[in-house]
């Protein structure tokens, strides 16, 4: 192991040295982007593991995106190789919730196969809820605003029938949230806030279940902890218990989601709810050149409210400025990149995806893409919902859910007549009357209409594809793989044909989205086992009724989890000898196996589908489309910021709260992220005018240009339209 500690410890300056070796107590780490805050976190794991002998079940690592959690995973394995993190938990905070919801189901008034909803499905059950309680959609009062009010309720704590403070007053809110909440519990669902927010519940009621976790979980290890809002700071002070140690890790400059909660006061409530917490700073930057830098120290500068001023420093000097590049129009602006782009690949002997384009709103991307097509620039798209929210994706989940899941009436709804199979609304309602008067799930209520009607063959043909695609699913996937099982249910139910005569319809450029149906089944493909021993535990089949009465304390919790190989927890020799321990769990079906993805896969919404592709070829994947919001903590050696301008940067919902300088302060935090993503090459791009369905809606060289540092930029105009 001592070759594992020399390992660990490489290259660390002496700052960081001293955090990762530290002797254990409460940590917080506190430092601006790209010192190695990460780093830090990712070998302090190790180190516990290694140095401090705590055994890997007895940790939790927490991050912000899958992503990051994904990576973090890597990182670690890399550094102490698998069987010494076998039973670690890194992951999500909605990932962690649920997982422990699941081995809790019972005592969380959940069945353990429920279901994650994600933000499109939360609106419909809203929308469900207005159409039952018979209220009018207005611009104010829709759907997808109501939802957001539910899911900010939830993030406070709050539940119906209750003082809902600046929300109180909004119209029936409080009826729709209760009625929203009972359809869920009914169909067995939760929404993201509700994974937190119901597990908080468990962790408050339960302290049976709060004693367990707070034994298990020794060392907690939290990263981008400025982003954590104040019921994700509850769930982490209920996890952690009295002889846990807790490790946080953030940079107060890059919080970006103030409206979640306010960073300064979780920091300062960390600081004096742990007892003993040592405070690490890092000052020495390794991602940025003294460019980039300077222009990031000089613009965070402007924030009013800030934890601890912090100075980067970097060893990288280079001559290289940031270019600023003016031009008329967003679609001249994306050409521009484009050119940028082809013109630095070949000067600097950059891949695709080496670069980054980021962005402040979702909307600008399309320029970007299309005038990467028109140029042959290959280009993905990270982060957000976007490939999970397209419709061929969401109805083929909803195919595969159903087939493992005959409960799931959403899903079936969503596809019943998808390819059209000629079912009438009428008829669909009749099935829906003998539904709700059996008590019975839409699906049964199908086979109870094809029998009395034997006459409507759509649906007998859809009841019967349902049926025969669930009994025959693992032993044919035995036969053909996974991906390739799932791949024949969906030409049998004429999914693909259906999805490709759209795209010829649609004049779509190469069969779009017959081909995002086939990434999806290339994802599956790759599935395998070990992406989901350390992501969640499946309940057996019929595990659901065996717990009903189980579990009533602590000795029981522990029995029931040696029966069912729930949170499993080896014996103190781990470290040298796992296998035993891992030949004692369940061999997982191919049904357990889709079933995990299914049901996590609405989790995944920021989920790097584009990655599974090329990563282990070393092939160049492209260059990076995302957001601002999905970049935090990646880095790439070129980073373009498209539309650093008025109205965007800072953001016109934003820009124009005058007097309320926490908002301009949050742009700038953002830009400041944008900023500190780069490695080597920065440039910011803006237009002179930008329209939005026909208005104006923004343009012109943003405010923060005044407030970067003109020694470190030069100017390019390009301005024909
Ligand atoms: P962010 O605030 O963006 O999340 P961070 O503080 O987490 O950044 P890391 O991502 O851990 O920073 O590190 C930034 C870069 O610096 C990475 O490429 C990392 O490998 C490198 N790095 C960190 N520490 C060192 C070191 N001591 N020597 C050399 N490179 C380092
Ligand atoms: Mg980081």
């Amino acid at each position: 192991s001592l070759g594992f500690v020399d390992n660990i410890v490489k290259g660390l300056n002496p700052e960081q040295l001293k955090a990762v070796t530290s002797p254990l107590s409460n940590m917080l780490i506190i430092a601006g982007a790209g010192t190695g805050k990460t780093t830090v976190l990712v070998r302090r794991l190790a180190y516990l593991i290694i140095r401090h002998q705590i055994q890997s079940h007895n940790i939790l690592a927490v991050t912000f995106t899958n992503k990051a959690a994904k990576e973090m995973n890597q990182r670690i394995h890399d550094f102490i190789g698998e069987q010494n993190t076998r039973y670690l938990w890194c992951c999500t905070f909605h990932g962690a919730c649920c997982k422990i919801l699941r081995n809790f189901a019972n005592q969380a008034g959940l069945r353990p196969n429920f279901k994650i909803l994600d933000t499109a499905e939360q609106t419909r059950v809203v929308k469900e809820c207005f159409e039952e309680l018979e209220i009018e959609k207005t611009k104010e009062i829709s759907p997808k605003q109501y939802a957001s009010y539910i899911s900010e309720l939830k993030d406070k704590g709050l539940r119906p029938h209750h003082d809902f403070g600046g929300l109180s007053d909004i119209y029936k809110l409080d009826d729709v949230y209760a009625l929203y909440q009972d359809k869920c519990n009914k169909t067995n669902v939760l929404d993201f806030s509700e994974l937190i927010l119901r597990c908080v519940e468990l962790l408050r009621s339960n302290p049976d279940v709060k004693n367990f976790l707070n034994g298990k979980f020794k060392q907690i290890l939290v990263d981008e902890f400025q982003d954590t809002n104040s019921i994700q700071y509850e769930w982490l002070k209920l996890i952690s218990g009295e002889n846990s140690n807790v490790l946080i890790v953030g940079d107060d400059d890059q919080s970006i989601y103030g409206w979640r909660g306010a960073v300064m006061d979780i920091l300062n409530r960390f600081y004096n709810d742990y007892p003993h917490v040592t405070l690490h700073k890092l000052i020495r930057n390794y991602r940025s050149t003294s460019a980039i830098l300077a222009n990031a120290n000089k613009l965070i500068g402007y924030n009013q409210s800030r934890f601890t001023e912090k100075n980067l420093i970097t060893e990288r000097h280079d001559t290289n400025k940031v270019r600023v590049i003016q031009t008329g129009s967003p679609d001249k602006e994306a050409e521009i990149i484009a050119q940028i782009i082809k013109k630095y690949k070949a000067a600097y002997h950059y891949k695709n995806s080496d670069f980054a384009v980021l962005y402040r709103t979702n909307m600008q991307s399309r320029a970007i893409e299309s005038a990467f097509v028109n140029a042959g620039i290959p280009h993905r798209i990270i982060g957000g919902l976007r490939f999970y929210d397209r419709e061929e994706i969401k109805n083929t989940l909803s195919y595969l859910s159903l087939i493992l899941d005959h409960e799931d009436d959403a899903s079936l709804e969503r596809i019943i007549n998808v390819p059209s199979r000629k079912i009438g609304k009428v008829t669909l309602s009749k099935i829906k009357t003998v539904a709700s008067q059996q008590g019975v799930s839409l699906f049964d209520a199908c086979m109870l209409y094809c029998k009395a009607n034997k006459k409507s063959l759509g649906i007998k043909n859809f009841v019967d594809f349902i049926l025969r695609a669930g009994n025959e699913f693992d032993e044919k996937s035995r036969d053909f793989g996974i991906g390739d099982q799932v791949m024949n249910l969906l030409v049998e139910c004429g999914l693909i044909e259906y999805y490709r005569q759209k795209d010829i319809d649609e004049n779509h450029d190469e069969l779009n989205r017959s081909n995002n149906i086939r990434e999806l089944v290339d994802v599956i493909s790759n599935l395998d086992v070990e992406d989901f021993d350390n992501k969640l535990d499946f309940p057996d089949e019929d595990s659901v009724t065996e717990n009903e009465n189980s579990a009533q304390n602590v000795s029981d919790i522990a029995e029931n989890r040696k029966e069912k190989n729930i949170l499993p927890e080896p014996s103190a020799d781990t470290v040298s000898a796992p296998e035993e321990h891992v030949s004692d769990r369940p061999a997982l079906t191919p049904k357990d196996i889709l079933r995990g993805f299914v049901t996590t896969v609405a989790m995944n919404g920021d989920n790097d589908l584009g990655n599974s592709k090329n990563d282990d070829d070393s092939g160049d994947t492209g260059v990076n489309l995302m957001t601002i919001h999905s970049a935090k903590g990646l880095e790439f050696p070129c980073v373009i910021v498209a539309g650093f301008e008025e109205g965007l940067m800072p953001h016109g919902i934003n820009k124009y709260s005058f007097g309320d300088s926490k908002k301009l302060d949050e742009e700038r935090r953002l830009a400041y992220v944008a900023i500190t993503r780069a490695k080597n090459n920065l440039v910011l791009t803006f237009a002179d005018m930008r329209m939005s369905f026909g208005n104006f809606f923004s343009g012109g060289a943003s405010m923060f240009f005044d407030e970067l540092d003109k020694d470190y930029l030069e100017y390019y105009v390009y301005n024909s339209r």
